[in-house]
């Protein structure tokens, strides 16, 4: 499976920005790969572009990427993404992009799948037992996602089915359900949606909490399903001089942490990500101490071993967000979820809120053993994730 060829392509994405997709040619199979983009992106994480743009990746690509790579067999993914990172030279991939070496990384995963004709997830299996993590969907929002929104960037449910369609059906029925609940709140209103398809209204973060929430728990009655609710706070986004920032209030790093203790208990939230600032393992730390949620690190760890290694040190947090294109590559992807799992944390693979119907990380959710695989409820780019689902589910079986 020697590469032949490598194609480098500008697509947009769902906020109509240029992205990139590559293909991979080898001499048995193929593989192609689109990378998304973040709006509120950790300070941390690897550079998507070059300072110059994408023409400019694209280009240093070409010249001194592709020389490398041609000739490389695609199954040593581990020597693939070191000469990314040593061609690369920087820490955070600001000279090649971020975004051009994961597209590289898991074109090449998918080529050497495509080979052996096997399904991507099969190809990458690394856990005794596979099985689909539960779909995580925004139903509500704001934050840097939307105009005129909540602080809180996300108001999200998770729902447990023995089959993917029943969970996804019930995180859209949640969906429809804030939707009714909005009309009737705000008749006056248009209303409108996010980057990720979640709801955007004029309302007090508590005023669309207890709206989610509510929603949640009717439809999980209807149905019989289990469906949990959390937040994506994107607290650094609103963290500004030492203070939490919100519309209708100021809080202290103390009283954030003492806060959102409050509301996971009164709510009864089963996940709350990013409540503290990027820079503060310690807050995160002292609030996850005092739950039982699933405290998720998004812009804390940017799927960065070593940033999830001081996190481990500090008890910072008990889960793991996981984005690829925070790191650049699938190897560092796969050892970022290897070091959370072996220190007890459980991980949630993500879109971000600038996507393409690439469904890659739904097989990486399955391959790896994540828990739970955020990648909003509706729209195009959302479902391609979900209803990739659907197919490794019917082929699992
Ligand atoms: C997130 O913060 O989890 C997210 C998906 O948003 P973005 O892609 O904008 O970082
Ligand atoms: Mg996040």
């Amino acid at each position: 499976m020697i590469i032949e060829r490598i194609n480098f392509r500008k697509i947009i994405d769902s906020r109509g920005n240029l992205a990139i997709e590559v293909d991979i040619e080898t001499t048995s199979g193929n593989g192609r790969c689109a990378a998304p983009a973040g709006a509120s992106t950790g300070i941390y994480e690897a550079q998507a572009y070059p300072e110059s743009g994408i023409n400019q990746g694209i280009k240093i690509a070409q010249k001194e990427v592709l020389p490398k790579l041609i000739g490389m067999n695609v199954e040593n993914q581990e020597h693939i993404d070191q000469t990314l990172i040593e061609i690369d030279g920087t820490d955070n991939f600001s000279r090649i992009g971020g975004n051009i070496a994961v597209a590289i990384s898991l074109a090449s995963a998918k080529a050497a799948a495509n080979g052996k004709q096997i399904e991507l997830y099969k190809y990458l299996k690394n856990v005794d037992e596979i099985k689909i993590p539960a779909p995580m969907g925004n139903v509500l929002g704001g934050g840097a996602h939307a105009v005129g929104g909540t602080d809180i960037q996300e108001f999200l449910v998770t729902s447990f089915c023995d089959n993917i369609m029943d969970a996804m059906l019930a995180n859209v029925a949640v969906h429809s359900r804030v939707k009714n609940k909005l009309k009737k709140r705000l008749p006056k209103h248009a209303l409108g949606k996010g980057d990720e398809g979640a709801w955007v209204a004029p309302l007090s973060n508590l005023e669309a909490l207890e709206i989610v929430v509510e929603s949640a728990k009717e439809i999980g009655e209807e149905r019989s399903v289990e469906i949990k609710t959390g937040l994506d706070m994107a607290a650094s986004e609103f963290f500004i001089n030492n203070k939490y920032e919100y519309k209708e209030m100021s809080l202290t790093s103390e009283e954030q942490i003492n806060w959102v203790a409050e509301i996971i208990d009164k709510y009864d939230l089963y996940s709350v990500e990013d409540p503290i600032d990027q820079e503060d393992f310690d807050g995160w730390a002292e609030l996850t101490s005092k739950t039982n949620a699933l405290i998720i690190g998004d812009d804390l760890y940017t799927t960065n071993r070593n940033r999830i290694e001081i996190g481990i040190g500090k008890k910072s947090t008990n889960a793991v967000l996981i984005k690829p294109n925070q790191i650049g590559t699938l190897t560092e992807t796969r050892k970022a979820i290897e070091m959370a799992h072996g220190a007890g944390m459980v991980t949630v693979i993500s879109h971000r809120s600038g996507e393409t119907t690439d469904s890659t990380i739904s097989h990486l959710g399955v391959a790896f053993g994540c828990h739970a695989i955020k990648t909003g409820s509706v729209g195009g780019e959302r479902i391609a994730k979900l209803n990739e689902l659907v197919r490794i589910e019917e082929e699992m079986k």
